[in-house]
């Protein structure tokens, strides 16, 4: 996927390596290699924080993917910190609580998000691509690279320079690695961890809701599959659905409709009603699911280059963390590098600090993932009917334990 970097690339850089105090009293700049959300988050925070920022993504142009969002309340803590979360709720449907059913529909447990949170705040759900557009709103457009990505890096003494597939050069004091789970850059330069099959093949998808009425997410637990319908605004619904399949047999979108039908042919309305207006032309985002097996943040020599968000820590969607992971990183750097004397300080401050709640969380969300997909189905009712759903518990304790 790398070409090797030509001669003069590398004397290009090797000139320009004069180095510069680049911390307090100077010119402070970081690359972030990645657009998605905790990219997004990074570019304006360190934007607000005065930081000349640059930002390479991949893709050519922004996508219209067809997921959605669940945002538990310490990631709309995080949306409120960046200035972001009223700008959200615009285009977001509040939920209050959560109820799971059966594959036949019948009610297993349920429980308000009320009191949750010591600061009350709320839990939102929306499209991928509005939080996306609206994460863009007020970044500088001048300052994103598209169709881009790095090619070559080169630790400095007191930054990095990086080389695109362009040739064009850009050095900084940070390179925030920002790629997602499936990051070219953190195996190329800073870890080649592969991340872990967890066994299951799952489907996203937005549709009309089912019934149009109900506002709070739902959750539909079969033997070996899960179904669940946030509700959106404007009467749409975002599902979410997917199968044990230990022995990889799902590889791909080949068999993403047909699979999902016949999956979910025999579970109660409304899923059913969800799967019977799906058609080949529905836009499905299916494939299997993974995880990092432990988080990954940057490595000797490297070490103003850091990984946030899921290319360092991608975990299962049960908590639904992916997103306030990507957001808490982000929210700890600035904290740390605004504390430190120098970026690397900051840097292993932030490392410090956040790696044992990250995998914990990561720890916590494959296990409950795990809990609901693979257990024998009468035992796994029973503990939920007696102890509630495995969302709000995990997030009793994960909203009442240090960022
Ligand atoms: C089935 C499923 C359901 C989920 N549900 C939820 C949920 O309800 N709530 C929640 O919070 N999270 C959820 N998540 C997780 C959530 O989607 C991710 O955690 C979140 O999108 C991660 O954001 P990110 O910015 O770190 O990575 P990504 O969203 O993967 O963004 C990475 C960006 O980097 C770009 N890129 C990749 N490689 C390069 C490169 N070499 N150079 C430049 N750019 C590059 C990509 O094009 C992309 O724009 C779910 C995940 C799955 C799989």
């Amino acid at each position: 996927m790398f070409e090797p970097i030509s001669d003069v690339l590398i004397q290009q850089l090797n000139k320009k390596k004069e180095p510069t105090n680049v911390h307090k009293g100077e010119k402070r700049s970081v690359i972030i290699s990645g657009a998605g959300i905790t990219g997004l988050a990074a570019a304006r925070a360190f934007q607000q924080a005065g930081w000349q920022t640059t930002i390479i993504e991949r893709r050519r142009q922004w996508e219209c993917c067809g997921a959605g969002i669940a945002l538990p309340a310490n990631a709309t803590k995080q949306l409120k910190t960046l200035g972001l979360l009223e700008a959200v709720s615009l285009y977001a449907q509040e939920g209050h609580a959560i109820a799971y059913y059966d594959d036949i529909g019948r009610l297993l447990c349920q429980e308000s998000f009320q009191g949750l949170h010591p600061d009350a705040h709320p839990y939102l759900a929306l499209s991928h691509h509005s939080l996306h557009q609206t994460m863009r709103e007020g970044i500088d457009s001048s300052h994103i690279i598209m169709g881009q990505a790095i090619q070559h890096l080169e630790p400095l003494d007191e930054g990095v320079s990086t080389v695109l597939e362009n040739g064009q050069i850009f050095r900084a004091s940070i390179l925030l690695i920002c790629e997602g789970i499936f990051s070219p850059s953190r195996v190329r330069w800073i870890a080649d961890v592969e991340p872990e099959d967890m066994g299951l093949f799952c489907w996203r998808f937005l549709t009309d809701n089912p019934m149009p009425k109900v506002t709070d997410p739902h959750l539909y637990l079969g033997q070996n599959s899960a179904f669940l319908i946030y509700p959106l605004k404007n009467g749409r619904c975002y599902c979410y659905g997917h199968i044990t399949d230990s022995f990889q047999r799902a590889r791909d979108a080949s068999v993403n409709l047909s699979l999902l039908q016949d999956t979910f042919s025999d579970y109660s309305r409304p899923v059913k009603t969800v799967i019977e207006n799906l058609d080949s032309q529905s836009p499905l985002i299916c494939g299997r699911m993974s995880v990092m097996p432990e988080p990954v943040w940057n490595r000797s020599g490297f070490e103003r280059v850091l990984c946030l968000g899921d290319a360092a820590h991608g975990c299962g969607p049960v908590l639904q963390q992916g997103v306030a992971q990507g957001l808490e990183d982000v929210a700890v750097l600035r904290e740390e590098l605004e504390r430190s004397s120098s970026v690397t300080q900051g840097i292993t401050a932030f490392v410090a600090r956040r790696t044992e709640r990250v995998t914990q969380v990561c720890q916590r969300s494959n296990e409950k993932l795990k809990e609901l997909s693979h257990t024998e189905v009468q035992a796994r009712n029973l503990v939920l009917k007696n102890h509630g759903p495995v969302h709000t518990n995990g997030w009793r304790w994960l909203f009442q334990t240090e960022v």
